[in-house]
């Protein structure tokens, strides 16, 4: 039987792992292993992927999220819009900052749906936390309205869509602050946890500076209780190499999700773009009634998937009770979801076996 991996992490191409083994060969000779030249190299890059004044590299998006929370002064007695529906990480991040998640459901889209944030605000609502999922951007000219218009501050979380644009305008370039991970999952990865941030403002670049190292300005004197979030030499090295291969992932990425949507919008709900939007595909995200029962089929058959993710945030059990979110739409959703495999590294004949066995799932022959 066919194996179809949902992700294969392994460098098999040689050209491209002599590239990474040069590019630690390097920093092994200069040895500055942490915030090394390799890490400005990357910070300059991401900076200027995303049209924006300053970035900085941190050890994972999570921290990312922390950190950015931290700089604009977000803790006990605010609160913060977000989405049900992302890894926990974006949750954690605020509540570990001290601040109060208030959901706001999702669309079909499966992002945030702008049009019900502004029910959501308080007057102890401060920020809107975004988060791209799958690797399409939110409605962010609507959501960026939304929140001037209200005086509330938008941090991007784009862990899952570095790249990804509307009509050339980046994931990274609308929040006061934006946040990526680079974990070894993501679109553009390193080879161990990384992250960074983003922003056009200098107050707030230094103190998330100072905040990636104890909260230490010049490295001596702590103005902030932190903790440690710097990035590692070795990672930034190799997000280097792998920053000049992205277009050629996420446009195999794009191939892939194109084959699926033609081949399988007559018998599931496949992603779809929104005009002038430019998705990753982090992850290709199917929707049916009948998920439990096709994912069982397709594990039968050799075929990897996901759910992602398999909790809702609020109802994790570090949460639960905690909040009453007002959220059928995810509720809905998140019972129909299923990622099928769509990295790079996967060959035509699994596409077109991953294909077929969705069909025959459905009783529709080819
Ligand atoms: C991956 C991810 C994070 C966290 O990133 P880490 O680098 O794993 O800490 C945060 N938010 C979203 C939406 C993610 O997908």
């Amino acid at each position: 039987m066919m194996k179809v991996r949902y992700l294969d992490l392994s460098v098999r191409d040689q050209l491209h792992k002599e590239q990474l083994l040069a590019a630690v060969d390097k920093v092994l000779s200069h040895g500055i292993f942490i915030l090394g030249p390799e890490v400005k190299e990357f910070e300059k890059k991401i900076a200027d992927c995303c049209g924006r004044k300053y970035a900085l590299g941190l050890s994972s998006g999570t921290d990312a999220l922390y950190v950015a929370l931290r700089a604009l002064g977000i803790g006990p007695g605010d609160e913060v819009i977000t989405t049900p529906l992302s890894w926990i990480a974006t949750l954690n991040a605020i509540s570990v900052a001290g601040a109060t998640p208030v959901f706001a459901d999702i669309g079909p889209d499966l992002n945030m749906d702008p049009g019900l944030i502004e029910n959501l605000i308080t007057s102890r609502t401060k920020a809107v936390v975004p988060v791209h999922y799958t690797g399409q951007m939110c409605d962010m000219f609507r959501i960026c309205e939304i929140a001037e218009r209200n005086h509330l501050v938008v941090i991007e979380d784009a862990a899952q869509s570095f790249s990804a644009n509307i009509n050339g305008r980046t994931a990274g370039s609308f929040g006061k602050i934006s946040c990526f991970s680079m974990n070894p999952m993501k679109v553009f990865h390193s080879y161990g946890e990384a992250g960074a941030v983003v922003t056009d403002d200098e107050y707030l670049n230094n103190k998330m500076a100072a905040l990636r190292y104890g909260g230490t300005v010049n490295r001596e004197d702590c103005h902030y209780p932190s903790l440690n979030f710097r990035i590692d030499t070795l990672q930034a090295a190799l997000l280097l190499v792998e920053y000049a291969r992205l277009e050629g992932i996420i446009g195999r990425r794009r191939e892939i999700a194109k084959r699926y949507y033609s081949a399988l919008r007559d018998v599931v709900e496949c992603p779809r773009e929104h005009p002038g939007f430019w998705h990753v595909y982090y992850s290709y995200t199917i929707q049916t009634d009948r998920r439990n029962e096709l994912r069982t089929y397709l594990t039968q058959r050799g075929i990897e998937t996901k759910i992602q993710h398999p909790i809702l945030m609020p109802y994790h059990a570090a949460y639960k009770g905690k909040y009453e979110p007002t959220i059928p739409v995810a509720e809905g959703i998140h019972e129909r979801i299923l990622s099928i495999p769509n990295h790079e590294k996967l060959p035509d004949h699994e596409i077109d076996y991953v294909i077929s066995c969705i069909r025959e799932f459905f009783g529709v022959n080819r």
